[in-house]
């Protein structure tokens, strides 16, 4: 038996297996994953 990591997909595509350790921030409700703070801060200016 392995444990598979879940691979969860970043705002600008990137995938990423450890979400709880990159930046996020919920957008209608929905959690979304950044690759990394420079990511999150562009992302926010966009919404
Ligand atoms: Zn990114």
């Amino acid at each position: 038996m392995t444990i598979e990591k879940q691979i969860t997909q970043t705002v600008c595509g990137g995938k990423i297996k450890e979400p709880e350790k990159y930046p996020t921030a919920e957008y209608h409700g929905k959690r979304i994953y950044f690759c990394n703070n420079a990511c999150l801060l562009h992302r926010k200016i966009n919404f």
